[in-house]
């Protein structure tokens, strides 16, 4: 099986200063979407994984996030793609929880559910987090310039090796050619 594990907000869709808090706001990033639907075509199961600290600040609640994961999969369907499952940390850094990014509990508990291991699985982000996390379980840590990615670069203290793509869907292009 191949796997690949995507950040949701500034990978996907447009990222927010104040949290994507509705449907209406949730904007793909161009050729994202696309970008997905081709590697579903190319065998592999597409999973996000996204910090949402706006259900602890109560920026949000789940039925809108629930809201805005029914758009995001009604807009891909129409290019032929799908999303296996979404995981999600719903708590604030003062929460001091194990599932927000940086940390990996989202990550194990993919990898249990799943029953593989993510040794070289490519997890694709915008922030030094989703790298850190990535690195974190021995997974392949990419990075994408759109979202916060640019300012991930800007301070310098992106780990040595990391891939670093335009956007989504040049990763894909780069994962899809490789086989
Ligand atoms: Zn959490």
């Amino acid at each position: 099986m191949k796997l690949i594990i995507l950040d949701r907000d500034g990978v996907i869709n447009q990222e927010s200063k104040d949290y994507i808090k509705s449907a209406s706001e949730w904007k793909a990033i161009p050729g994202s979407l696309p970008g997905i639907a081709r590697l579903c075509q190319n065998g592999f199961r597409v999973i996000v994984i996204t910090n949402q600290a706006g259900l602890a600040k109560k920026k949000l609640d789940i039925v809108a996030l629930n809201e805005i994961h029914r758009k995001l999969l009604d807009h891909l369907s129409q290019y032929g793609g799908s999303i296996d499952a979404f995981f999600f940390c719903p708590h604030e850094p003062k929460d001091n929880c194990n599932c927000r990014k940086p940390k990996t509990g989202l990550l194990d508990e993919i990898s249990h559910r799943l029953h593989v291991p993510l040794t070289g699985v490519p997890i694709v982000g915008d922030k030094l987090i989703d790298i850190e996390a990535a690195i974190a379980v021995g997974a392949k840590p990419i990075m994408v310039k759109t979202g916060y990615g640019e300012e991930t670069l800007a301070s310098g203290k992106l780990p040595a090796g990391v891939k670093v793509y335009e956007n989504l869907s040049a990763v894909v292009d780069d994962l899809t050619q490789e086989k």
